[in-house]
């Protein structure tokens, strides 16, 4: 039902007076973009990469690479694709670049970090994408996991200019990052948010234990902060921010992100159809006050409350 609605219904994202908001698809392989590559969906968000390193004993060839990364580009054609290089350590372990002896491998040498340790992974990476893009005439948005300074920042977009990447990105999913987002942002052509991490790293809290999913809350007032200073530094320079984790799939949270100055929302395919409703029947100005009360609500649970009450009762 969800595909039948992706293929009906065609419109780009925006709210109901017009402002645009990119509607698009967080994916994991060829498959996936070749299954979601509807009429609806405006492109892809977040490829995870990751997807095509995982349970091998040794890292895919930058030939095999390649022909993946160009099978996305194909499914998508002109539109818009952004490719996250690998994010391997802690939740993503990787039997060939996961250090055994990490304590804390949330901490660790784990997304963009690796580089540290095992540059040709990324410098391997970065050249089968730049052959795809030659080879299919379209360019993906490439992006880093992980980065936490304004340094790491130049010196991955000078890496992946190097190989002729043309559009270079960073994730904003740890503190450091968002709390120096102006500065991260100077650095490449856009941010997009991992409110997963993001949540994970501002609160302390391991993403993968149920029994604390109320602290691990992207409504908390501290994660919204976060996100805000974020969204604000992009408005500021002119840059695109975009949302690729979970809570870009909460049509709620859609509201606050718009509201915030985010530009696009990356999620899995499924949740489309509910932001892109939930989107066009609300104003900007509407957003922009929903973005105001999740900020001053005291808690997460205050947040939704708050946000709730502007929402046309109709939905
Ligand atoms: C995130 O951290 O929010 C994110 C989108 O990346 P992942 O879930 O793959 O870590
Ligand atoms: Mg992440």
């Amino acid at each position: 039902a969800v595909d039948r609605e992706l293929a009906a219904d065609t419109a780009e994202g925006g709210t109901s007076d017009g402002h645009p908001v990119m509607l698009l698809a967080n994916i994991g392989t060829a498959e996936d973009a070749e299954r979601v590559a509807l009429p609806g969906v405006e492109g892809v968000g977040l490829f995870r990469t990751e997807v095509l390193f995982l349970g091998r004993a040794t890292a895919p060839t930058l030939d095999e690479q390649a022909a993946t990364y160009e099978r996305v580009l194909r499914a998508f054609g002109d539109r818009k694709v952004v490719v996250r290089t690998l994010d391997a350590g802690a939740d993503k372990p990787l039997a060939f670049a996961t250090q055994a002896d990490e304590e804390n491998p949330a901490l660790g040498v784990r997304g963009y970090r690796l580089v540290r340790t095992m540059p040709e992974l990324l410098d391997t990476q970065l050249a089968a994408l730049a052959r795809a893009q030659e080879a299919t005439g379209t360019a993906p948005w490439v992006m880093a996991p992980m980065v936490a300074t304004a340094q790491e920042a130049r010196a991955f977009a000078e890496r992946a200019r190097g190989h002729g990447i043309r559009t270079v990105g960073v994730m904003v999913e740890v503190p450091a990052a968002a709390l120096r987002a102006r500065e991260v942002l100077a650095e490449v052509d856009f941010v997009s948010l991992g409110t997963n991490d993001l949540a994970q790293y501002a609160m302390a809290t391991d993403r993968l234990r149920g029994e604390l999913a109320d602290l691990l809350d992207p409504w908390q007032p501290a994660v919204l902060d976060l996100v805000a200073a974020t969204a604000r530094a992009g408005t500021e320079l002119g840059k695109p921010v975009g949302v690729c984790g979970e809570s870009a799939g909460d049509p709620l949270m859609a509201l606050v992100l718009t509201g915030l100055g985010v530009t696009s929302l990356s999620m899995s395919a499924g949740a489309l159809p509910a932001a892109r409703h939930m989107l066009r029947r609300h104003s900007l100005a509407t957003c922009r006050q929903a973005a105001e009360r999740a900020l001053a609500a005291p808690s997460a649970t205050e947040a939704r409350a708050a946000v709730l009450e502007l929402v046309d009762p109709a939905l």
